[in-house]
């Protein structure tokens, strides 16, 4: 009997295993079809000053799917990028995100806002990543400096010189580079010389505890400090409280992002946030 109830708990466990291979290769394809047929869209997610001006915004991905509904990027980042339909979705993304800064910059209420795009580190390490940006930034016509593009380290891991190249590329043009996650990867301090950065972003998993574990506050206050000698703007994401937001303010952060101010927003709501904020 032992035998037999073991042979149904394999048959069993291989019909389970089966079963996810199938739903994710379902997933794949739906994902493959949703970008055809536009499934995507952009929320935005205010950034703002210390003193309370919002200043921009970070572009977030969501994916309408035709059953499920909305699902959130942590559940197909991840597939898109082993697949590598994060390529053209990463460019769909830059692309909605080139048409909306054109869009503001013809309201005065939101034509100074800066716009930061996550790009994967798949996507940044495309041989026509260069070139397919250039394009899109001067036929948009949008002012490149309003576009801040977000990279993680896993981006800068491999081929530093081809990164740091390409880096300066955009650069020159006006794009901005701002380091995301910061200090949860795995590379050393020394490429953060080499690199063409504007911005540091404290990661979240560092904020969330900032007043009650001293290391996170230490980390915190050490990537504050790291950034702002070495002339970057420093951003906190998953702000959530008035606490962390002071914490943050008196260790010399200079912007911050979470849902204290806002949860990310459906364009109109976005553009309403801010006319809200604007002195007329
Ligand atoms: P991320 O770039 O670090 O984005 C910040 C995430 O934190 C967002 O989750 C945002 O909604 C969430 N967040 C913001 N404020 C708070 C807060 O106060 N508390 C908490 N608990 N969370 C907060 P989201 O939108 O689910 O995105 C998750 C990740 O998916 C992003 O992390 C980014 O790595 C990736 N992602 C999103 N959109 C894109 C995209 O267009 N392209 C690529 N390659 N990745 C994207
Ligand atoms: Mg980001
Ligand atoms: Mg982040
Ligand atoms: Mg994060």
């Amino acid at each position: 009997f032992n035998n037999i109830g073991a042979a149904v708990g394999v048959y069993a466990l291989i019909h389970v295993m089966m079963a996810d291979v199938e739903e994710i290769s379902s997933l794949e394809a739906d994902l493959r079809k949703s970008l055809d047929r536009d499934d995507f869209y952009l929320v935005y997610q205010p950034q703002v000053t210390s003193s309370g001006q919002v200043i921009g915004a970070e572009a977030l991905i969501r994916w309408l799917h035709p059953k499920l509904g909305v699902v959130p990027p942590g559940e197909f980042i991840p597939l898109a990028e082993r697949t590598g339909v994060i390529v053209p979705l990463g460019m769909w993304v830059l692309e909605r995100a080139c048409e909306q800064l054109a869009i503001w910059a013809q309201n005065p209420h939101t034509a100074k806002l800066t716009l930061s795009v996550n790009v994967s580190a798949l996507q940044f390490r495309q041989a026509g990543f260069l070139t397919d940006t250039k394009i899109l930034v001067s036929e948009t016509g949008v002012d490149p400096s309003r576009l801040k593009l977000e990279l993680t380290e896993s981006a800068l891991v491999k081929d530093m010189d081809d990164i740091v190249h390409k880096m300066d590329a955009l650069k020159s043009v006006g794009i901005g580079f701002s380091l995301d996650d910061f200090g949860t990867g795995y590379s050393s301090l020394n490429y953060l010389k080499r690199l063409p950065l504007d911005q540091l972003k404290i990661d979240q998993s560092f904020v969330r505890d900032v007043l009650t574990v001293p290391s996170d506050a230490s980390i915190a206050r050490m990537v504050i400090s790291l950034g702002k000698s070495m002339g970057f703007t420093v951003i906190a994401e998953g702000v959530e409280t008035q606490g962390q937001r002071e914490f943050l303010m008196q260790n010399g952060c200079h912007i911050f992002q979470g849902y204290l101010f806002s949860k990310p927003l459906q364009i109109t709501q976005f553009d309403a946030y801010v006319a809200e904020r604007t002195v007329a």
